[in-house]
């Protein structure tokens, strides 16, 4: 089966890693927000991206799922001991990436091409693009202005209210080559369970159609996030929080949807929207449970 995953960071790159453990790397690629990039202490840096390939590389820290296993901090803390700014926290391994790519963005090399021959260097068969070459940067319209999207997420920690999400650039970007073509060539495409707003949505307007079967997967369980702030954001933009309000977010471009067995009283009102539903445990704790999720996904994928 062919498969076209789209994900952001932790919640996304959780599944996409499940399915690299099922799906043969011709079978697999996984196309990754670039909204949350942006340019720090010099350095060009891709959170979701990086997230994606440390987890299928097995380079991941597994507590915060975010940055490198066995990572130092030497650099950022004599950043900070010179009166730097420390707040978004770049351990050792992780500048290493954050300094060759700004080496080889500066050279004219496209983002698409760096991120292939990292892949290769992690030794990752599967296929990771980003979803564009030229940058798109998601912006926050909070009760506190418009913030940059890691000075909302990290330095403000998500406190300001959401009012709404601006991508800069989005019109104009095309997606990278290869990106149309595996959405051509799949049998479904996978939403992983990645932030709705600011994850996916970025992803889907620089896809723009998709004409294949789309499987969403809730990032939201219980009405809460696992991790993060989309339920925050649907609460602050007036939409009750729950997997429902996810399938509801995604209701024109869905086929199925795969709810959490928590949320098993909202099935019903799901397939009302015309969508065909799967439930079962979506919480992926252990790479075990990434693999089951992937191989349940699959297995509802044959079945629409
Ligand atoms: P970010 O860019 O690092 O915030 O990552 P994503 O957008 O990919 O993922 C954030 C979303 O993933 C949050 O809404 C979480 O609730 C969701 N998430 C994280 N872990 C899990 C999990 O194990 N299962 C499910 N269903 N959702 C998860």
């Amino acid at each position: 089966m062919k498969i076209t995953a789209l994900a952001g960071g932790v919640g996304g790159a959780k599944l996409a890693h499940g399915l690299a453990q099922i799906l043969a790397p011709e079978e697999l690629t996984i196309i990754v927000n670039t909204g949350d990039d942006f340019e720090h202490l010099g350095l060009y840096i891709c959170p979701d991206l990086d997230t994606v390939c440390y987890t299928l590389g097995g380079l991941a820290n597994p507590e915060t799922g975010w940055g490198r296993i066995n990572e130092t901090w030497n650099t950022i803390a004599n950043v900070e001991r010179l009166g730097g700014p420390a707040w978004f926290r770049l351990g050792d391994q992780d500048i290493a990436t954050h300094l060759e790519r700004t080496r080889r963005l500066r050279e004219g090399q496209s983002l698409s091409q760096i991120t292939r021959d990292f892949c290769k260097a992690w030794g990752i068969q599967h296929t990771i693009l980003p979803m564009s070459d030229s940058p798109v940067r998601t912006r926050v319209d909070t009760d506190e202005g418009e913030l940059a999207f890691q000075e909302y997420f990290v330095h403000r920690q998500c406190a300001p209210k959401v009012k709404g999400f601006r991508f800069d650039g989005v019109e104009g970007a095309e997606s990278v080559v290869g990106a149309k073509e595996a959405i051509e060539q799949a049998d479904a495409v996978i939403i992983c369970p990645s932030n709705p707003w600011v994850s996916v949505d970025p992803i889907l307007q620089v896809i723009k159609k998709i004409n294949k079967p789309v499987v969403a997967v809730s990032p939201i369980i219980g009405g809460k996030t696992v991790k993060g702030p989309a339920a925050k954001m649907f609460d602050e933009l007036g939409i009750e929080p729950s997997a429902l309000a996810v399938a509801k977010h995604y209701r024109n471009i869905l086929t199925g949807f795969v709810l959490d067995n928590a949320d098993s009283l909202l099935e019903d009102d799901v397939k009302n929207l015309n969508v065909q539903t799967l439930v079962t445990d979506t919480l992926m704790n252990h790479l075990t449970d990434r693999t089951r999720l992937a191989e349940d996904v699959l297995h509802f994928i044959g079945s629409l």
